[in-house]
């Protein structure tokens, strides 16, 4: 069993905050949601995913004594976390800081951590895990899980949000297989180290998608995971990169996976035929750091609007319209959203239709209901494809793109997280859109979904 921590940006104020009291170590109790994958689709191991949910400051009274070097708690004070912990399906966790920069735990640690972690055990049942967050200056983390047989596993640490940052993932001593020389002298090594460790999933490998991943991967992307149902067709060749007359019939993914991998960077991209609201690809998506979204159905995009609240997993969608009257182009307009608790999510902008997300939802699930409804003039989306060309598909790719080295590396000085970009292409102009959380909606208001992992039924859908 593997184990990873994900800390929401918005809650990293409040760890560094209760975690050093000037020069003296302190701390907090911390609890956290899961999300169990069952089988990583890139190690092929089962892991446990932890999502800090919030951090719990202690008592004043709680602290029996703390200095530059060591913090002692009285156990006491972690009853009222048991019981919350209890009391939902939330596991307990303990934070605090080593304003030192000490940057290992200490065999103080492991007594306390161990003690907690077994009082955690004795109360709640040894189904529980026990978390330990340990927090170091400048913003650095680093974490720990004490299972149900209360042996201790490292855990590397992710904060998500509006930004990335990857810390404690194993080395890859396999180096890209190409010279990345050119880009350093832009990002730096710091962009081409979190860019290899990076796990990114693909939603879509049509028009923008298959730029998407090749792009990625020639900038050093190791093991990207490409998911898509269809099959290249022959109107396809004219906006698909990296497919050839030959692969007319072939799934998309796979000929985008057999393409990148071709190329001698040094990529493993797996490639999977599949839909994405098909239950059994959850793993895909829960073991991933980001989920770009290049798919043009609405369900798809719906699912994954919900799931990046659900999950704390940020999703960047793109999308492309284009309005055509008989005889000009009124509108064409490329479109990026970061999708993450904190920014209006695709209902508030108005990207997505529910109506024709719920009918694609039954296509998928009920071919023979789908086709009855739409027999009988109930269903309204599922006419002709949308107009597409392959400059502007490519150029939001690239859009895309750099969205994810922003929240990589902050290359761009802006006052505020961007969190949704529309490029003009018959203005021309680049615009960047505010948008408003409408509080009553149920996806990005409800601060109930934000993080809650895994729910039952899954992302709370009443289908
Ligand atoms: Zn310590
Ligand atoms: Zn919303």
């Amino acid at each position: 069993m593997d184990y990873d921590i994900i800390i929401p940006h918005r809650l990293l104020d409040a760890v560094t905050g209760a975690a050093f009291d000037r020069e003296n170590e302190a701390g907090a109790w911390a609890l956290f949601s899961t999300a169990s994958i069952k089988r990583d689709p890139v190690t092929s191991r089962a892991r446990r995913r932890f999502i800090l949910v919030e951090i719990v400051p202690f008592g004043a009274r709680d602290i029996v004594s703390s200095s530059p070097k060591h913090l002692t708690v009285k156990t006491a004070s972690f009853i009222s976390i048991l019981k919350r912990s209890g009391d939902s399906d939330l596991m307990p966790g303990f934070l605090h800081g080593h304003p030192s920069g000490y940057a290992a735990f200490s065999t103080r640690d492991d007594e306390n951590e161990s003690a907690l972690s077994l009082a955690a055990k004795n109360r709640n049942g040894v189904e529980g895990e026990f978390v330990s967050l340990l927090a170091l200056p400048g913003e650095q983390l680093m974490a720990r899980v004490w299972n149900e047989a209360n042996t201790v596993h490292p855990a590397p640490v992710t904060i998500t949000g509006p930004l990335l940052r990857l810390m404690g993932r194993p080395r890859d001593r396999k180096k890209t297989g190409h010279d990345l020389d050119r880009q350093t002298r832009v990002f730096g090594e710091e962009f081409n180290e979190a860019l290899s460790g990076l796990r990114v999933l693909i939603v879509g490998a049509g028009g923008t998608g298959s730029p998407l991943a090749i792009m990625l991967a020639r900038a050093g992307l190791r093991q990207p995971l490409i998911i898509d149902p269809d099959v290249v067709e022959e109107t396809n060749l004219h906006r698909l990169h990296g497919s050839i007359a030959g692969d007319i019939g072939c799934p998309k993914a796979d000929v985008l996976a057999n393409h990148i991998n071709s190329l001698g960077l040094g990529t493993d991209v797996i490639g999977i035929q599949g839909n994405i609201l098909d239950p059994a690809h959850r793993d895909l998506m829960s073991s991933v750091d980001l989920i770009f979204c290049c798919t043009d159905d609405h369900a798809g995009r719906l699912l994954l609007n919900r799931f990046a609240y659900f999950y704390e997993i940020p999703v960047i969608d793109i999308g492309l319209a284009i309005e055509k009257s008989d005889t000009r182009i009124r509108d064409m307009t490329g479109r990026v959203s970061l999708l993450y608790p904190g920014a209006a999510c695709l209902l508030c902008r108005n990207i997505v239709d529910p109506v024709r997300a719920r009918e694609e939802d039954l296509s998928q699930r009920d071919p023979e209901a789908y086709a009855k409804q739409q027999e009988e003039g109930y269903i309204v989306g599922g006419g002709d494809p949308e107009p597409a060309f392959i400059s502007m598909t490519t150029s939001v790719a690239t859009m895309a793109i750099e969205e994810m080295i922003q929240m990589l590396v902050e290359f761009r000085h802006q006052d505020r997280p961007l969190t949704q970009r529309l490029r003009r292409f018959q203005v021309p102009e680049d615009r960047r859109t505010g948008a408003r959380i409408d509080p009553e909606c149920p996806i990005c208001g409800e601060f109930n979904s934000w993080g809650a992992g895994d729910v039952t039924p899954f992302l709370d859908r009443v289908s």
